[in-house]
């Protein structure tokens, strides 16, 4: 079923990790025009099947690997220069068009970067594509993008999950080495766990929203997939920090994150929560989850049970601070400022015409949800309680947190479902997020890492932390993956043989 990576020297260069290539480009071993070319020709013979890429920057690509090959030659190389990256498509991008997946979006090209666009720009890596979401990242699939669901890279008849499945499937089936996306209630862990990648929420403010299409402004942010924890370090490295076009960015030093990962958890206390077992959990992930908590242990970690009682309130107060927050992000989209705009006689029927063709219905359920929770009567019952329970889901973290350093938790309680299956379903296709919510609520961060296979598909487990402390997640994340041989599994799909060069 699976494979495992091999060393260096014999696999295809679209398995290497970004740490890997590093050493081989700063080694003159492989240059990033061929790296960058190895990419390419994956895409090129597997997207068709995996559909990862909404637009492939190839020009775009092939320039940025000659500049980073310049550089690289001077001696000016950063960490990710030549390194490819796969983007999702609500990260403004001047040289690509940006739609969050959206029709309402088709074509539109913003004039400007978004930070972390420009920050990785800086660095000289390079930008494959811009990678599928579901509609305005609203959903747990991608089978909400206007253009097509991408396939989870394990079982082309499962989704990748979503909203960023496109960038999560890109990194597991070789089609990138490194992702960015968005989690405004799960939307990088939970693709990460599908695809059996990593996948890091940072806490709200460490990384810039600027030129991230707005969904829920309270929640959103942007983190990293990657193959290993060490490149999600170097990934959230280069991004993180304060931006003066952002005013919710902290104005917080950003830590070497790579410096303080290390392969002892003795002394560490792991949080442990009954409350993230919910009825449907399967068992081969809750016995997957169970026997990484006593590899914890094994480590040196100590488990404490703690109690986070408000989280069973997180899943419905999500469904109306996002739908709300996100109605009135989307009253910007009016046919006047932005892409697609129907004709009519009158304004308020162009209006009508554009949101009505241009919306897909997961994103106009959303509008109608929010619209209704912040009308007036329906405001204080509504918006104003979820805010309080918000309040509440954040004191339990804060208290356990008290007592222990990080808390694991499952992902999802499922592996990937199959195409299909909860589409008819709006709230089986909620509840998929009902362990990554909390944290979004909360505002900590969390990482998605691989523990385990449930008939042959991906189990992925959270390790969640301290508001503003990544590093200890971080930390704790990469002692389990290196005690482990998980991380080194690849999609039968990623071992196809012939399939880009290898060094
Ligand atoms: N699946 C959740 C939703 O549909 C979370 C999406 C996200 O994190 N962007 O709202």
């Amino acid at each position: 079923m699976t494979s495992r990576a091999p060393a260096v020297g014999t696999r295809p260069l679209t398995d290497l990790s970004a740490v890997e290539a590093r050493r081989l480009l700063d080694a003159r071993q492989i240059s990033a025009v061929e790296l960058t070319e190895a990419h390419l020709a994956r895409i090129a013979a597997l997207d068709g099947t995996v559909r990862c890429y909404i637009e492939v920057m190839v020009d775009v690509a092939r320039a940025q690997a000659r500049a980073a090959d310049d550089w690289i030659r001077q001696g000016a190389a950063q960490p990710l220069t030549g390194i490819p990256v796969a983007l999702k498509d609500v990260l403004c991008t001047v040289d690509a068009p940006t739609t969050a997946a959206s029709r309402i979006l088709r074509g539109y090209r913003s004039p400007y970067d978004a930070t972390v666009v420009r920050k990785l720009r800086e660095q000289r890596a390079v930008f494959l594509g811009k990678a599928n979401t579901d509609e305005f990242a609203m959903g747990s699939s991608t089978e909400n993008s206007s253009y097509f669901t991408t396939k989870n890279p394990w079982d082309l008849s499962r989704v990748p999950g979503g909203s960023s499945g496109g960038p999560a499937a890109a990194v597991a089936a070789g089609e990138a080495t490194l992702g960015l996306g968005s989690d405004t209630g799960g939307s990088i862990r939970q693709p990460a766990g599908f695809c059996g990648t990593v996948g890091l929420k940072p806490t709200y403010g460490r990384v810039s929203r600027y030129g991230l299409i707005a969904f829920a402004s309270s929640l959103d942010q942007i983190g990293p997939f990657a193959r290993t924890v060490e490149d999600a370090a170097i990934l959230l490295g280069a991004i993180a920090g304060h931006d003066p076009l952002d005013s919710t960015s902290a104005p917080l030093p950003v830590p070497d994150y790579r410096a303080a990962l290390s392969a002892a958890l003795t002394g560490t206390r792991i949080g442990v929560a009954q409350e993230y077992t919910v009825s449907g959990m399967e068992p081969g992930v809750e016995a997957a989850v169970a026997a990484a908590l006593r590899r914890f242990e094994e480590l040196g970690a100590e488990l404490v049970p703690v109690s986070l009682p408000h989280t069973k309130y997180a899943l419905p107060t999500y469904y109306i601070t996002a739908p709300a927050e996100a109605s009135a992000n989307l009253a910007r989209y009016d046919g006047v400022k932005y892409g697609l705009s129907v004709e009519a006689p009158t304004l308020r029927e162009m209006y009508q015409r554009t949101r009505g063709e241009g919306f897909g219905p997961e994103v106009k359920r959303r509008i109608m949800l929010g619209t209704y929770a912040l009308s007036s009567g329906y405001y204080d019952a509504y918006y104003v309680k979820a805010q309080q329970v918000r309040t509440l889901i954040k004191r339990d973290f804060d208290e356990a947190f008290e007592r222990v350093d990080v808390i694991v938790a499952p992902t999802s309680p499922t592996v990937a479902f199959p195409i299909g299956a909860r589409t008819d379903d709006p709230y089986q296709m909620y509840l998929a997020d009902v362990f990554t919510i909390p944290a979004n609520m909360a505002g900590i961060p969390g990482v998605a890492i691989p523990c385990g296979f449930s008939d042959g598909l991906p189990v992925s487990l959270q390790v969640l932390g301290r508001a503003f402390d990544e590093a200890t997640v971080l930390r704790v994340a990469h002692a389990y993956e290196q005690a482990e041989v998980w991380w080194t599994m690849r999609p039968p799909l990623a071992a196809t043989a012939g399939v880009g060069s290898s060094v």
